[in-house]
């Protein structure tokens, strides 16, 4: 293009205080922001022009321009962070916030966040008190331990209990149970920040008791056992349960700390659910210290929750970190709130979100499947076919990871777009619908599917051009 027309086109960008005013006006926003975004526009459009784009008048017109920056001004007023529809099936997904909070446990943020709270108040003496007094009461009448101390996930239990129990010390983990949890929580790094010496014994597939005893040495702290949350070692191996390494520990005078993972408080082998033993059990078996995380099978807020004696449990209490990990009010609310429902264990199945759609009948799934189907079979779609059928969902956050639970999925294809197209397009609308895809065509899970869900996501799939 001419550098004639170029200074033409240039000459009829609008001013940006023009600009500014029309957006603030327009939009209600303060006219220092709304002169930021106009500047922003106009520089980008003046960008263009000098690098050969062309533009109609029409298009550089103070009222286009203007209803651009509108919309620049009010995206920038609008939440990044907002609720989404989980179709995907997976009960404890962990990029769309794990354990949904039961209605108590927001009852209980809102109670006690919307004004102040007794969190660190002793209400009988008028003394300070500690945050973890809400919760340690609880936590030790649900596991059967002797103390309990809540920190804010359990990678920072994990941290706390290696830096508090065995600073420049031996920690011995079996090769096959060092873990990689995703989201860069590596047992073997979280170890070097704590400060404590990893000292690996057995081999990836087998570790026997003898391993850990011939390693037991004056610098060695403690023995970790490590859940494997994510993974199996199947077929030729071998690991040592708690009950005999603890009996091992003990012999030598060091604790036993297991990373629990999940910790179900429920012990879900009646369900068909293998893999997951609770703290209850690993207790009983005669660990010291059990960790694991409020927002997985627990189905409350993230927080990683520290059980086991007396003696250990104070000394992690005391150390500094503990300030620097220690948890929020909101997640005290909600967790005490969330264990409280576990002391009515009928209730808790339904009252808990992760574990009423873990554990959810496949006939209820079935049926919001075929009610989804009706609601499109009404408006006769034409650009999607879809049908109803049988698949497998997975528990997901590192929980049960062998468990593939039967359950019902809209499976949908739209004659327009390829599968990776259709599940963007539910992505951008509002809510976005988050769905599975499989031989190109997407499955709309219903199992993690609320009841108010199902027009929504009708809408979102009649909503595809
Ligand atoms: C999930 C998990 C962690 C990390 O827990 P967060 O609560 O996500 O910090 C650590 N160890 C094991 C074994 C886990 O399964």
């Amino acid at each position: 293009m001419p550098s004639e027309e170029k200074n033409e086109l240039l000459r009829l960008i609008p001013r940006v205080d023009e600009l500014a005013d029309f957006a603030a006006s327009a939009s209600g926003a303060p006219r220092e922001i709304a002169c930021e975004v106009a500047r922003s526009v106009t520089n980008r459009i003046r960008e263009s022009i000098v690098s050969g784009r062309t533009f109609s008048r029409q298009e550089l017109s103070l009222d286009s321009l203007g209803k651009l920056t509108v919309r620049e001004l009010e995206n920038l007023f609008k939440p990044s962070f907002k609720r989404v529809i989980n179709a995907t099936g997976v009960v404890l997904h962990t990029n769309l916030g794990r354990a949904p909070l039961s209605e108590e446990a927001l009852n209980a943020i809102k109670e006690t966040s919307q004004g102040y709270s007794n969190l660190e108040y002793r209400l009988s003496t008028g003394e300070r008190g500690s945050r973890q007094e809400h919760l340690e009461g609880i936590i030790c009448r649900l596991t059967g331990s002797e103390s309990a101390f809540v920190v804010n996930n359990n990678a920072a239990a994990v941290l706390q209990v290696l830096t508090a129990l065995a600073r420049g010390r031996e920690v011995i983990v079996s090769r096959g149970e060092l873990i990689e949890i995703g989201d860069s929580f590596r047992l073997p790094d979280i170890m070097l920040s704590s400060g404590a010496k990893l000292c690996e014994v057995g081999t990836t597939n087998r570790t026997k008791l003898s391993d850990y005893r011939e390693a037991i040495g004056p610098d060695t702290a403690l023995i970790l056992k490590t859940h494997m949350s994510n993974y199996r070692i199947l077929g030729y191996s071998e690991e040592v349960s708690i009950f005999e390494l603890s009996k091992l520990a003990h012999e030598h005078f060091i604790p036993l700390v297991e990373d629990l993972g999940s910790g179900s408080l429920i012990d879900l082998t009646p369900f068909g659910l293998e893999g997951e033993h609770t703290p209850m059990a690993s207790i009983k078996a005669g660990a010291d210290i059990v960790t694991f995380s409020g927002d997985k099978l627990l189905g409350g807020p993230q927080a990683g929750l520290v059980v086991g004696k007396a003696e250990y449990i104070n000394a992690i209490r005391k150390h500094p970190l503990a300030r620097a990990l220690r948890i929020d009010k909101i997640t005290v609310a909600a967790l005490e709130a969330t264990l409280r429902e576990y002391l009515n264990p009928e209730k808790v199945l339904i009252r808990i979100p992760a574990l009423k759609m873990l554990l959810d009948d496949e006939k209820n799934i079935e049926k919001k499947a075929k009610k989804l189907k009706r609601i499109l079979d009404k408006e006769k779609p034409e650009k999607i076919q879809y049908e109803v059928v049988r698949e497998f969902s997975t528990a997901g956050g590192g929980s049960l990871p062998l468990a593939s639970l039967p359950t019902w999925c809209l499976k949908v294809k739209h004659s327009l777009h390829s599968a990776y197209e259709t599940s963007r397009l539910l992505r951008e609308s509002n809510p976005p619908v988050i769905a599975r895809m499989k031989d190109d065509s997407i499955l709309i899970d219903l199992r993690c599917i609320h009841e108010e869900e199902i027009s929504m996501i009708a809408d979102a799939l009649l909503g595809i051009q």
